[in-house]
């Protein structure tokens, strides 16, 4: 089982283990609502996740999806894309050991900042 949640504490959630797509995301909206140049994501079917303390707040970044985020201190937790129900999308940098969550695939890299490959293998 991994562990993770936001910056001030107030949010801590658990995911079981699996083997789940972990891919980086350039997307403007990533951009926006976390204040970086690429956000990584797990992709997680929703039984193998839980919060296990406090409530997120949710935003509606889109008609296509809402972002669940922790309302005391900003961070950034989770993604819900409405056409996808039984899924939810992780900030792997949320994570107690985000390094054991790499990610292999990449998402939206038309948007993706042109100096950003050069910190990059
Ligand atoms: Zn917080
Ligand atoms: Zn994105």
């Amino acid at each position: 089982m991994s562990e993770g949640g936001c910056f001030c504490g107030d949010i801590r959630y658990e995911i079981d283990d699996g083997d789940y797509v972990v891919a980086n995301c350039y997307c403007t909206m990533c951009r926006r609502t976390s204040g970086a140049p690429v956000v990584t994501w797990a992709v997680v079917p929703v039984a193998n996740f839980r919060y296990v303390k406090g409530e997120p707040k949710q935003l509606a970044s889109s008609d296509r999806a809402s972002r669940d985020f922790c309302a005391a201190c900003g961070t950034p937790l989770a993604c819900r894309i409405h056409e996808k129900p039984d899924e939810i999308d992780i900030t792997t940098s949320t994570l107690d050991d985000a390094e054991a969550y790499v990610p292999k695939y990449s998402a939206h890299t038309d948007t993706k900042f042109a100096w950003l490959h050069a910190l990059e293998p």
